[in-house]
């Protein structure tokens, strides 16, 4: 049997859902017997391939280059799965979405900087005027909650993805399962 593309994205998280990722430790061993991790922050791949099987998305969309980056993602992956709260829900990102990106950008860049307060107007994407779950952009398969999903639950998960056994576990949610 060929082993399955998987890819994992970070756009407006903390990485700890990556870090829980990891957590599989010697697990992960048995699952690099069964995928291919061909895109992600943990391996040095700095294009989005043409086709994923199965591409594991951290975090909300926040800005400009988050929304072209979900877009983009969810054109070349057969299955998206939204991996954590932030990309579930918004979470903590979206917290910021009562105060509009200004004052966010006035208080980080301006109020708290000592020396050369200027607010950034090249290489720092443009941020979003609200913060959004990835599903209000593009189609999610499959929902993994947490803050971060635990070790356990991406190792059930992704077992069952990538065999094609149900998802079983109560807290998934599979879009036409
Ligand atoms: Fe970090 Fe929690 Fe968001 Fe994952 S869901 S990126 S652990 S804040």
């Amino acid at each position: 049997m060929s082993k399955l593309k998987v890819a994992t994205v970070w756009l407006d998280g903390c990485s700890g859902c990556h870090m829980s990722f990891l957590d599989m430790d010697e697990r992960l061993l048995e699952l690099a017997e069964l995928i291919d991790v061909v895109y992600s922050p943990l391996v040095d791949a700095k294009q989005f391939p043409n086709e994923v099987d199965i591409a594991l998305v951290e975090g909300a969309v926040a800005s400009v280059d988050d929304e072209k980056k979900i877009k983009l993602i969810r054109a070349h992956s057969k299955m998206l799965v939204a991996m954590g709260d932030c990309a579930v829900t918004g979470n903590v990102p979206s917290m910021r979405n009562s105060l509009g990106p200004e004052s966010i950008l006035n208080r980080a860049y301006m109020e708290n900087a000592s020396a050369q307060q200027q607010i950034p107007s090249v290489v720092v994407p443009r941020l979003l005027r609200v913060v959004r779950p990835i599903h209000e952009y593009v189609n999610v398969d499959v929902f993994l909650p947490g803050c971060p999903p635990s070790a356990d639950t991406f190792h059930t998960a992704l077992t069952a993805l990538v065999t094609g056994e149900p998802l079983d576990i109560p807290a998934l949610t599979r879009f036409g399962a």
